[in-house]
């Protein structure tokens, strides 16, 4: 097994195929410890603007290579990401405490981006449109869109870039990555293995930064740079979008999401049991298709919850470098400080702490499951982004199709059901991007992800994904003579 050794971690920005040193460098911390693990570039306007020049430049041969020359590309990085399994975990569980298994997980999930779309590369089609005139033809053929910004959050800092550079690179555009600032070495160190896998000087760049703004904002006033692609906040993305406009560029929005997960009384209670937990505490909660929510029918609803309560108390809390921790610490203390502000408010509401309930020492916090929970309590409408449970009952499937809907997001939903014809008629009334029907992870990299309302615009992943990357040029050619 490769263990990391601290030079190896790249912590210089990347831009124009070169490891660049910036005035100024900022701290990353694990958020299990608290010990400062590395002092990275800080970009600003200055690096904003070398990285679009470079981005220009690069696209103009990007663009004309053939979907075969990426694709190799991209198919080299996802062998080197895999090759490099154990070395990403171990990053990510030291700058933003994922647990080294799961996180695992997430690079191999990461991988099989650069795997999918440096297959579906191959597969851009055009068209040819019937004509109204015999001396005409009409085609539609897809142009890569330019080079493109991309923001990235800290909750799973491996996938959520892979997830838009992949495709962007395999339609022919360059990508200017800004990681969190929580989590900048693991997207160094992807830059480095795209380095590594021949990726030419300008296609993918890396600028951490401390502050978002003055990078960003050189990248939004920039006619050059075409696309924003974000995954963060839906306030953040809302502002962003508006900046967007100034320049026209294209847009995805990955956003915030309030995931209902309803539990029917015909469901296999050790299965629901088990999907529940597997939805709610994976990454400690931080994940934006996480149940918020969680409705259980009327006539299970104790049995349930006491199950649910078993399994959660169980649960392995601890340093997330040893490979049997299954709950790491949060990743700041502002979202420390918002979970432990959305329990405070459940319990002075009149809920009962069923499991957990309490901070434990540092930036770890109890594996939690609420019952009781009172009208008007913070978690029901706000992303709690933590391992909270609230458990809640419902009498009818209409009633838990009202609640479930009963928010301004659409990420991802989730039905417990063994009854085929509700599990269509729900999967269908839920206003959601992502439904799961007896799945709590449905997101792969061959399948469209994303969200409706207030949880974005546009799809990551499946044939949808490249297309966000893709313009349409429409050529009507008249036949001479
Ligand atoms: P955030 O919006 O605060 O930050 C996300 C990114 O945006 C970071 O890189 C940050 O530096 C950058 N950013 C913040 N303000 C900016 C500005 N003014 N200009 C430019 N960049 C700016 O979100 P967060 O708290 O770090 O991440 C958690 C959120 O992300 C949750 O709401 C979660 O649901 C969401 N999320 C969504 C998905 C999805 O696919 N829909 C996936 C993961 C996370």
């Amino acid at each position: 097994m490769q263990t990391l050794s601290r030079p190896s971690w790249p912590t210089q920005a990347y831009i124009d195929g070169k490891w660049v040193e910036t005035e100024r460098r900022f701290p990353v911390h694990s958020p299990a410890t608290g010990e400062m693990l590395a002092e990275v570039a800080d970009c600003g306007a200055k690096e904003g603007a070398a990285a679009i020049e470079s981005a220009v430049r690069a696209f103009a041969s990007w663009s004309k290579t053939t979907a075969y020359e990426r694709s190799a590309v991209l198919l080299r990085w996802h062998a080197l990401i895999l090759e490099h399994e154990a070395v990403l975990a171990e990053l990510m569980a030291r700058e933003m405490g994922k647990p080294v298994t799961e996180g695992r997980g997430e690079v191999k999930y990461a991988a099989s981006f650069a795997l999918w779309f440096g297959e579906e590369a191959k597969r851009v089609y055009g068209e040819l449109i019937p004509t109204h005139r015999a001396d005409k033809r009409l085609m539609v053929m897809k142009k890569p869109v330019g080079p493109v910004y991309g923001i990235t959050p800290w909750n799973f800092p491996a996938g959520m870039i892979t997830r838009k550079a992949a495709p962007a690179l395999a339609a022919g555009c360059t990508y200017i990555s800004k990681p969190a600032e929580q989590t900048p070495l693991t997207a160094l160190y992807l830059a480095k293995l795209w380095e590594e896998a021949g990726g030419p000087a300008g296609t993918l760049q890396v600028l951490p930064a401390l502050d978002p703004e003055p990078v960003s904002q050189v990248m939004f006033d920039d006619t050059r740079v075409r696309k924003l692609t974000f995954t963060g906040s839906t306030a953040v993305g809302k502002k962003l979008y508006a900046q967007s406009a100034a320049t026209m560029k294209r847009i995805s929005l990955e956003l915030g999401g309030h995931a209902p997960y309803i539990v029917f009384e015909d469901a296999d209670l050790d299965r629901a049991v088990k999907d529940v937990v597997a939805c709610k505490f994976r990454n400690a909660g931080q994940v934006c298709v996480s149940a918020n929510r969680i409705y259980v029918a009327d006539a299970i609803y104790d049995t349930f919850a006491e199950r649910l309560v078993r399994s959660v108390s169980a649960l392995r809390v601890g340093d997330p470098l040893d490979a049997a921790s299954q709950i790491g610490p949060l990743v700041d203390r502002q979202g420390f400080d918002k979970v432990q502000a959305h329990v405070t408010d459940a319990l002075e509401r009149g809920a009962t702490a069923r499991a957990g309930g309490k901070a434990k020492e540092g930036l770890f916090f109890e594996p939690t499951v609420l019952t009781g929970i009172g009208a008007g309590s913070r978690l029901l409408t706000e992303e709690t982004f933590g391992p909270v449970a609230p458990l809640l009952r419902f009498s009818s499937e209409d009633e838990a199709v009202r609640l479930a809907n009963d928010t301004p997001y659409g990420l991802a939903g989730y039905v417990w059901t063994r009854d085929l014809g509700r599990a269509f008629r729900v999967a269908e009334a839920l206003e959601y991007g992502i439904v799961g029907v007896n799945d709590p992870v449905p997101s792969a990299a061959q399948a469209p992800f994303g969200g409706v309302k207030d949880s974005g615009i546009g799809r990551e992943g499946g044939r949808q994904g490249i297309e966000e990357y893709l313009e349409v040029r429409y050529i009507s050619m008249g036949l001479p003579g």
